[in-house]
Formats: C-alpha cells, sequence, structure tokens
C-alpha cells in the first residue's frame, strides 16, 4: 500500500511518530534495513526498538512481518501504529476467526504495512505457503535471543525460524533483543543463517532510571510510605514469594494506595484482569514476583522496588529496566537485608542438581556484592554486562548522591591478607571465610589443631575483631579482588595477584564504613535523586491526563497508545495554542494531529484562560492568550452553525475531515462557552428518563472524568453524550 519512498527517514520521522531526532543507533539500524542488510540490534529496553523496524515499514514497499513471543503486547503495537496512521494488522492464537481472517484478507489484498505474528503461527505450512503472495519485503525478529539455548529465554518454536531463509531468500532480516552475549549474538546471526549482518551493541546504560538501595527493616511499612510519597505514579513492587506479594498488596491497600497482586498463583482471569488493571492505570501499583514483566511495555512505570533480594543480577537489571521506558526520570529501590540472602542460600540447597546449585550461589553472591557495594550502581551494574562505566560520578544512584564514609583498613586487610597467605603455605590448600575468622581471633577448633594453624604467626593476631567481622572484611577484600573465591557450596578463599602485591607492597587499602544511614527507616522522605523530572505546568498536565484517560478508555486502549507522558508534559511547558505549534511536540505526528489536535489546543486554551498567573516558566501571561486563538474559535463555531442547521454529527465530522469525538468537543465547548450554545437545551438531546440516569452515575462518581461515570452506568451510554451532559451542567452550575 505505500511506496517505495526516497524522503529522508527523518522527514518520516517526523511526520508518522512525531520525533525530531533519532535515537542512538536508530538512523544506523534504520538505514541498514532501507539498504537490505541482515542486522543484529542489541539495545536495551526503552531504547526505542520498535521504531528501528517500523520506520522502514512505512518507507518501503511491501509488507514487513514481525516475529514476536509476546502475544499479549501485539494488540498494544497494532493499535500504536494504528493510531499513527500505519496500516498494521496482527495474527496469533488469542485472536477471533473473523479477525484473523480479516488480516489475511487485508494481506491478501496488500493492504498492510506490517505484521505482527506468534511464530508457532507463521511456521505453519499453511501460512508458509501463502507469504509467496504477500510481497514480503523483511522480516523482523523481536526478542531474538529466544532462538538460542545460550540465553536465558530459549524457546523451540524459535529455532524453526531458521528455516525462513527459505521461504524468503530475498528478504532482509532484522533481530532485535535487549539482551544478548557475544555467544547469544552469534548463535542469532548463524541460526537465522543471516549474510555478514550488521551489528549494532548499544550502551546498557538507562541513564533515566536512578539507582538506590536501602536497608529492609520493614518492608510493608517502607513500602507503603514509598508510594504515598508518590501519588501520582505508576510502579512495581517485585516480591520473592506469591505470599509477601499478596501481603504487600494489601497492606498497600489499607494504607489508601491502589493496588494489586500479580503471581503464578493466581488463576489465569485473575492474572490477566490485574496486569490489565495496572496496564490501564486502573491502579497504580502492582505487587508481583517475577512471573510478571516479561511482555509488560507500559512506558511509565515511574518505580520499581524490590521487597525482597532478587536472587541474581540478571534478573534486577532486567526488572528495573521496566521502569522508565519513556526516558523519563525513573527510581529504582532496593531493600536490602542478609536475611533474605540467607534464605535463598537455603532454598539453593535443597535442590540436588549441583551444577545448577554452583550457578546459582555464584549468582547470589555477585547480587550481594552488588547489594553491598560502595560503589556507582550504574558502574557496578554496567560492569556484570561487561560494559565499562567512564562517566565517574554518575549523580543519580545512592552512592554517588551519598557517597560513603572510607576508613583505612591497611593494617587489618595487612592481617587478613598475610593470614590466608600463611594457611595456604602451610597447608597447600585453602580454606573458607569461617576457618580463616577463626585462626585470626585465635579460636581452638579441632581443624585448627588437626592443620596445626595455631602455630602460624597469624594465629590469635586479630583478638580486637569478632568473627563476623573478620568475614565481613573478607568479603570486602574479595570485591575488591584482592582474593578470589572457589565456587562452589564451601567457597575457599586464595589471594589473586593484587591481594598478593598488596601484601608485599604494604598498600593502602581504604574501606567504606558500614552500612550507611542504618537508621533510616523512612524512605519516602528520603532525598529524591538529582535527575528531576523536567518541569512542567503540573495542574495542566493532570488536566490532559484525564482528557487522555477518557480518550483511551472510549477508544478501549491503554493510555500510552494515544500519547505518553513526554508528550503532555511537553504541551503543559509550551502551551501550544494553535495546530502548527503542536507540531513541535514530539510524539504528534500528523494523524494524531488531525485525530485530536483541536481537542488538545482547546484543553491548552481553558487552562490559560482560568488559570493565567499559571502560567510555567516567566510567570506572566503570554501575549497572546486571551482572545481566544482565532482558529479554533471558528472551528467551534463552524461546528456549532452546522449543528443548528439540523445537520448530524456524524455527518459534519465527515464533511470536516475530523474525528467525530472532535465534532463533540466541539460542541461540548460551544454549550459551555458561547452565545450560541447559551440557546441549547439539555432536553433537545436527552430524555428525562437518560437525564436522570446520567445525572445520578455523575453524582456518584464526579465529574472530573467521564470514565467512572461511563463505567457506573456499565456503557450503556458512550462517552461522546456523557461529555455533552457535562456540557450542559457545568453551563448551568450544576455540575462541582
Ligand atoms: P524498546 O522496545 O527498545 O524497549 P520501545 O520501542 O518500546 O523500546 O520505545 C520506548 C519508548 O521510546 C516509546 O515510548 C517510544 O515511543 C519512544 N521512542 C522511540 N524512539 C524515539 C525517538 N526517536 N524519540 C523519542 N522517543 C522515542
Ligand atoms: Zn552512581
Amino acid at each position: 500500500m505505500n511506496h517505495e519512498s526516497t524522503e529522508d527517514p527523518l522527514v518520516i520521522l517526523k511526520r508518522i511518530f512525531g520525533y525530531d531526532a533519532f535515537r542512538p543507533f536508530q538512523r544506523e539500524i534504520v538505514e541498514a534495513a532501507l539498504a537490505s542488510r541482515d542486522t543484529v540490534a542489541v539495545l536495551p529496553t526503552g531504547a526505542g526498538k520498535s521504531l528501528c523496524y517500523q520506520l522502514p515499514a512505512v518507507m518501503r514497499s511491501g509488507l514487513t512481518i514481525v516475529v514476536s513471543p509476546l502475544i499479549a503486547l501485539m494488540k498494544d503495537q497494532v493499535d500504536q501504529m494504528v493510531a499513527a496512521g500505519v496500516a498494521a494488522g496482527l495474527l496469533n492464537s488469542s485472536q477471533n476467526a473473523e479477525d484473523a481472517r480479516e488480516t489475511i484478507r487485508a494481506l491478501d489484498s496488500g493492504r498492510l504495512d506490517l505484521l505482527y505474528v506468534a511464530p508457532e503461527r507463521l511456521m505453519t505450512d499453511d501460512f508458509l505457503s501463502r507469504l509467496g503472495r504477500w510481497n514480503v519485503a523483511a522480516l523482523v525478529v523481536d526478542e531474538a535471543h529466544c532462538i538460542s539455548e545460550w540465553g536465558h529465554d530459549f524457546r523451540p518454536e524459535y529455532r524453526m525460524l531458521g528455516t525462513l531463509r527459505d521461504s524468503l531468500p530475498a528478504a532482509p532480516i532484522l533481530a532485535l533483543t535487549a539482551t544478548a552475549t557475544p555467544r547469544v549474538r552469534q548463535d542469532i546471526a548463524s541460526q537465522l543463517r543471516m549474510r555478514e549482518p550488521a551489528i549494532f551493541v548499544s550502551s546498557f546504560n538507562r541513564a533515566n532510571l536512578s539507582y538506590r538501595v536501602v536497608p529492609k527493616s520493614d518492608s510493608l511499612r517502607q513500602v507503603s510510605e514509598f508510594a504515598a510519597a508518590r501519588p501520582d505514579e505508576s510502579g512495581i513492587v517485585y516480591c520473592l514469594s506469591r505470599k509477601n506479594a499478596e501481603s504487600m498488596a494489601y497492606e498497600l491497600k489499607s494504607s489508601g494506595v491502589e493496588a494489586l497482586a500479580y503471581h503464578a498463583g493466581m488463576d489465569h482471569e485473575t492474572r490477566t484482569a490485574n496486569q490489565e488493571a495496572f496496564i490501564r492505570d486502573k491502579v497504580r501499583v502492582i505487587c508481583a514476583t517475577i512471573a510478571f514483566g516479561m511482555g509488560i511495555n507500559k512506558p511509565d512505570v515511574r518505580f520499581v522496588v524490590h521487597a525482597d533480594l532478587p536472587k541474581n543480577v540478571e534478573g534486577y537489571y532486567q526488572q528495573t529496566g521496566r521502569a522508565g521506558r519513556d526516558g523519563l526520570p525513573s527510581e529504582c529501590l532496593l531493600l536490602f537485608s542478609r536475611g533474605d540472602a540467607v534464605m535463598l542460600s537455603r532454598m539453593i540447597d535443597q535442590s540436588d542438581d549441583e551444577q545448577a546449585q554452583a550457578i546459582a550461589r555464584a549468582q547470589l553472591d555477585r547480587m550481594l556484592a552488588f547489594a553491598e557495594s560502595a560503589e556507582c550502581r550504574r558502574a557496578d551494574l554496567l560492569r556484570h554486562f561487561g560494559e565499562e562505566w567512564t562517566g565517574g560520578n554518575c549523580g543519580n544512584c545512592d552512592n554517588c548522591l551519598e557517597p560513603r564514609e572510607t576508613w583505612d583498613a591497611t593494617l587489618e586487610a595487612q592481617k587478613l591478607l598475610s593470614c590466608i597467605y600463611r594457611i595456604v603455605q602451610k597447608s597447600g590448600f585453602s580454606v573458607g571465610w569461617k576457618h580463616v575468622a577463626e585462626v585470626l581471633v585465635g579460636a581452638r577448633t579441632e581443624k585448627i589443631q588437626r592443620w596445626g594453624h595455631d602455630q602460624l604467626s597469624t594465629y590469635g593476631i586479630g583478638k580486637d575483631r569478632t568473627r563476623q567481622e573478620w568475614g565481613d572484611l573478607g568479603r570486602q577484600l574479595a570485591r575488591k579482588g584482592l582474593v578470589a573465591m572457589s565456587e562452589g557450596k564451601f567457597a575457599t578463599a586464595s589471594l589473586t595477584q593484587l591481594g598478593l602485591d598488596t601484601l608485599k607492597n604494604r598498600q593502602q587499602v581504604l574501606l567504606s564504613r558500614g552500612w550507611p544511614g542504618e537508621n533510616v527507616a523512612s524512605v519516602g522522605s528520603q532525598k529524591r535523586a538529582k535527575v528531576e523530572k523536567e518541569a512542567c505546568d503540573e495542574g495542566l498536565f493532570e488536566v490532559l491526563r484525564a482528557w487522555r484517560r477518557d480518550l483511551a478508555d472510549q477508544r478501549d486502549v491503554p493510555a500510552y497508545v494515544i500519547c505518553g507522558d513526554a508528550t503532555l508534559r511537553h504541551i503543559a511547558r509550551t502551551y501550544p495554542l494553535d495546530l502548527q505549534s503542536l507540531a513541535s511536540v514530539p510524539g504528534i505526528g500528523e494523524r494524531k494531529r488531525a485525530d485530536f489536535g483541536e481537542e488538545i489546543v482547546g484543553i491548552v486554551e481553558d487552562w490559560l484562560t482560568e488559570h493565567p498567573q499559571m502560567f510555567f516558566d516567566t510567570g506572566e501571561m503570554p501575549t497572546r492568550i486571551p482572545e481566544r486563538s482565532k482558529k479554533s474559535g471558528a472551528s467551534v463555531k463552524e461546528t456549532i452553525d452546522l449543528i443548528l442547521e439540523g445537520i448530524p454529527i456524524e455527518t459534519i465530522a465527515q464533511q470536516r475531515g475530523l474525528h467525530p469525538t472532535t465534532i463533540y468537543s466541539h460542541l461540548a465547548k460551544a454549550i459551555e462557552t458561547t452565545e450560541a450554545g447559551k440557546s441549547m437545551r439539555l432536553s433537545d438531546w436527552f430524555d428525562s428518563v437518560e437525564a436522570a440516569k446520567i445525572q445520578a452515575a455523575f453524582e456518584e462518581t464526579g465529574w472530573i472524568t467521564l470514565t467512572p461515570a461511563f463505567t457506573w452506568l456499565e456503557g450503556t451510554v458512550e462517552y461522546n453524550r456523557l461529555k455533552i451532559y457535562r456540557a450542559f451542567c457545568r453551563r448551568d452550575g450544576i455540575a462541582h
């Protein structure tokens, strides 16, 4: 349906998606795709991977097929594309037969640019035989790590995708993933039989996320306070067990935070309903086990809290990565207690697969090291993924914002390192921390006597500290790379080259003081991270959010399908008063501008008229406001004239090339604010029975947004009519 485009991708980026600039690597990936080159792109969550194939799909002729295992996400993605004016469809098992037939018809007649399909659906003989007729221009494999057994999420049905090269020899393949080690990357390219693929790997730093670790004292209370201190934000609270998730949700609810639980122990319906309630902003916090999250692309998750210690750093990174996909500042908070580590360690002991045990234990140690580290969280996380952080103080994690005090531990380190050294020298094998600490404090254990370790020069030289303290110190030295730990259940300590050098040269060793702010129980009141949200007129932002809420509910899609928070904040900062200036708002492409641009402009106008003193930024009235901006005023007038002539609203919409919702908005506005509106009568639009019903609904649920009334009426009165009803009541001073 589209044509081969020779336009600059940047122009299309603006027209369709409303963005002014590419994010890192997007342009390169788009260009590789347009040049029909096989490509592997590894970009973290929130980097904007979807755009890398959506944009080329619009630009080239023919169909782009996107394979994705995340069935739950497909509909949102298609809705988002359709809202931006792109011909997109989907095929998967969750869809009814009629919808599937409709998609196939659209494909047969070449009407689609973009098709999302589940792998098992794609690989059926029936489907493969049709491919040839659909002019397939490119193939996209999303979540491509699923194809590799080396990845963490191998899916057998992905393996079959390798044969697609035979069915579509000419179509270039783009593989996308947020997680891939070099080995997995290689595997992706070879499994998909790529030909000299271009490979793009971006930094895994999530600059908009702040990281914070706080000692856990009373997690229920801590999380409630934290959530209550962020009343307008949605967030995920990860808990280790189903029970914890349930009690966390219960606690939040009883302290007035709308929350629901999500875990694998719930029946399918409840789980789906709770997830949906979260995505659609019906509740703002979801308390979940790690079963939750895969396939969530809610972009405005503002915080992710780990109420219990995660099992490994990969999981932690992935779960925290669900915050702030829209690029706005978001918070990651980990409540840490050693007790959690002990409990996890016991769980590991129960497994009887030794190899799995060893891996799990090493991962837990790594997680523990992260939690206890005094170093930049960002640097530590990135290093874990093989990336070096060169940015110095990141200014957006607890350790950078409130650096820990350090102390000179040279003497202690000397004692400890030499003790390990002597033990190995004497016995020829290394031992665990417990034994090292026992030698240092001069304990009389059976082993010390049997191995003659009471003869060592280091025996008893550490009486001034407890065994526990020596153990902690040892672990800190291990983290600094002075000591290496063997893997396995009974890990033993030996000196690294660095440790040996430090010992021989008596180098200074600085360690950080215990745990910072151990007494800080209340997280909510803590200093917030430096990276603040870009300021905007919060009042207007809330009005815009309410408007978006209504429109989303009306279209039965999540709010972010309409537009993102960043877009609304931009509007609430720049006050666009005509369609022209709306064009410079990121995230509003041509289709959206045509669909609801007028409404937004109208909201901004109304807001400024009512709140001139709140004009953000300068604190002054912008000079253009007081006279209602002529264009939209004229547009409202034109609508009203037609309505007064008795022309049906649908017809007016068609004639004027506007969305019916816009026409209804004109009408509502005219009723509330114009002379012509004064002459209109409620009884011309509603009979008394319906009016009474609607009145009751509004009185019960409030007048601010329409959705509560809509729900109360069980959908029997459509949104647009509710809007009109409310306008009459506002005009007459009945609505509050
Ligand atoms: P990923 O799949 O990599 O996790 P998404 O494709 O979901 O990321 O994109 C994350 C968010 O970034 C979306 O809200 C998207 O609209 C936005 N986005 C993508 N590209 C750009 C861009 N060039 N400028 C501004 N926002 C963008
Ligand atoms: Zn930092």
